[in-house]
């Protein structure tokens, strides 16, 4: 009990992380769950539940393997589902930025980038294209972005960028002012908030780089980065790739030769939405960090705390990290 206790203390588990659906076990990512139930090691008991009828995918147990099939229909992702809008990214600029001052529509956009290379190796990242969607996968903005550097490597195999799709392209200053203020959305940036307010939440993967490439300032409070979000880490901490993630949770392959932005905004707002739309219950104070949590251990005495069940120990534990499910209530409060 003892050693329970001092686990509960330090491991801030909730209602919020992954659990296995068959002996319950609370995991720190999904990563370690699939390891759970799929391997290396897996538990014996559950892996052979888990092979007859739970989804690889999302890694959800279902009640029989009938259902897992219906289920599976709705978990699956295809690629080509976003033809035609995949194909209407290659057209060049598309620019669908309003302020709206709103703070329901586009509540929630994801942003990508590609980059080319500068600086005397060409090891330099520039952006050198943008994209940026909505929750319905539809384009708000897409431009070729010309860098403020010379461009030495246009990496062509990957990004099919030419001299000649960056002549005309649109200054990086300009791409960096537009899509600035579409973020903020009339919110003065030091004045935005993790709830409330018009500002919008930005999805994206690894989303330090790439606002950094575009000079953009932004909260992080407001930032959701699939690269970056603890569930979907790898069990030592590293980030997944975006490529990973895509095939993992969302079964389609992504970024195969040339690769577009469009198709990374869309893989990472649908990852955002699947993390989003779980069910965790509602909690009244759902982070560690919210001061009426300071005292949740500290305030019993230990015996007291090891005379506790450890359901009763998971009730007054909060998570250390933010839980994308939080952004449903916070959505749907405006
Ligand atoms: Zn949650
Ligand atoms: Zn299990
Ligand atoms: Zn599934």
């Amino acid at each position: 009990m003892e050693h329970l206790v001092e686990h509960m203390r330090i491991s801030y588990h909730s209602i919020h992380e992954p659990v296995c659906g068959i002996c319950q076990k609370h995991c720190r990512s999904f990563e370690s769950l699939r390891e759970h139930l799929i391997g290396p090691l897996p538990k014996a008991e559950c892996e052979k539940i888990f092979k007859d009828r739970g989804c690889d995918l999302c890694l959800t147990i279902l009640r029989t393997r009938s259902s897992l099939w219906t289920h599976r229909e709705t978990c699956q992702f295809s690629r080509t589902n976003n033809g035609v809008l995949y194909r209407m990214a290659n057209l060049g600029i598309q620019d669908e930025l309003r302020i709206d001052n709103n703070s329901r529509a586009n509540k929630v956009v994801a942003l990508a980038c590609k980059m080319v290379g500068g600086g005397t190796d060409g090891s330099l990242d520039l952006c050198a294209r943008v994209c940026l969607i909505d929750e319905n996968e539809r384009i708000i903005f897409h431009a070729y972005v010309k860098p403020q550097l010379p461009v030495t490597n246009y990496r062509y195999e990957t990004t099919g960028m030419r001299p000649e799709l960056l002549r005309d392209a649109m200054p990086l200053k300009q791409v960096q002012r537009k899509i600035q203020d579409y973020l903020c959305n009339g919110e003065p940036i030091w004045q935005i908030r993790s709830r409330g307010g018009n500002a919008r939440i930005l999805v994206g993967h690894g989303l330090d780089h790439d606002l950094k490439c575009l000079e953009i300032e932004y909260p992080a409070i407001i930032i959701r980065d699939t690269a970056k979000y603890q569930p979907l880490m790898k069990s030592n901490k590293l980030s997944n790739s975006l490529k990973y993630l895509t095939k993992a949770y969302l079964g389609y392959d992504i970024q195969t030769g040339m690769q577009d932005p469009y198709e990374d905004c869309v893989a990472t707002m649908r990852l955002y939405m699947r993390m989003r739309s779980q069910y965790h219950g509602s909690e009244a104070n759902p982070l560690a960090t919210d001061p009426q949590n300071r005292n949740n251990f500290a305030s019993w005495r230990q015996n007291e705390l090891e005379r506790m069940s450890p359901e009763k120990m998971l009730d007054i534990s909060r998570s250390d990290y933010y839980c994308w499910c939080l952004d449903t209530t916070t959505l749907s409060n405006y």
